[in-house]
């Protein structure tokens, strides 16, 4: 259920290094309360609590990736909720990571390196996020998670041609860390407002990755990590769903 809506949007793009930041796709029964969060949680047999988040990186660093930039896109959150607290980041084998998750339950949430396919309509896919239960069962996004893995795309070039600073290519790595790490906590692509007065925040042409129209400012944005549409900091509206989802 939790599949990857390429950039099926997206339309006139200048280049297919042009990226998205993509990932679930929103199923019909949103949540309860607020369209902005997923429902469920994790269930209680996982060995994830979200009082300690630890994150194995397995295979996905590269030259803008490293480990210091996926750090900066998780610890971010921290802070946000007494509820979520980070423990570590670090490197790790998935033999390793499968022995600490599985047999020791530490509660770890892999982020892997993945070849996202090239897209004949322009986008590429930099990250994901995909939950599964306890048999392994990819499930929804409203679904009680067992396990959860982020995924970046591990081609280099993905993030930006030599023609784009090193300094844009890199915010765009750790917008979509963030971006990713957002959906792990539950948090979904927030809704379009109204109108331009009823929500502060940025009109989307709709060639940006997204539907055209006011959203709030927010790193739960869909869209092109390459510009304002994805906030580079939490704002009130991420940290705000957050809590709401679970507690301050
Ligand atoms: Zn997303």
């Amino acid at each position: 259920m939790i599949r990857l809506r390429r950039s099926r949007k997206l339309r006139g793009l200048i280049s297919v290094f042009m990226a998205v930041v993509m990932v679930m796709q929103m199923v019909a029964s949103a949540s309860a309360h607020n369209s902005d969060i997923f429902g469920g949680t994790y269930f209680a047999a996982s060995p994830i609590s979200l009082s300690q988040l630890n994150f194995a990186v397995i295979n996905a660093e590269n030259s803008l990736l490293t480990l210091n930039v996926i750090r900066g896109g998780v610890f971010v959150w921290g802070g946000q909720s007494s509820r979520v607290r980070f423990g570590t980041v670090e490197r790790m084998t998935n033999t390793e990571y499968t022995r600490r998750f599985t047999v020791n339950r530490e509660s770890i949430i892999p982020i892997v390196g993945h070849r996202f396919p090239t897209t004949t309509g322009g986008g590429i896919v930099l990250g994901e996020v995909v939950a599964q239960n306890q048999n392994g069962a990819e499930v929804g996004v409203n679904s009680n998670w067992y396990s959860v893995e982020i995924r970046l795309n591990s081609n280099p070039l993905a993030w930006g041609v030599d023609s784009i600073s090193e300094t844009t290519r890199r915010q765009r790595a750790t917008k979509t860390v963030m971006h990713e790490v957002g959906h792990v906590l539950k948090l979904a692509h927030p809704a379009r407002g109204a109108s331009s007065s009823s929500i502060i925040g940025h009109n989307v042409s709709g060639t940006s990755g997204g539907v055209a129209g006011w959203y709030p400012r927010a790193v739960m944005n869909v869209g092109f990590p390459n510009n304002n549409v994805i906030a580079s900091a939490i704002t009130a509206h991420d940290g705000n769903n957050l809590r709401a989802k679970w507690g301050a």
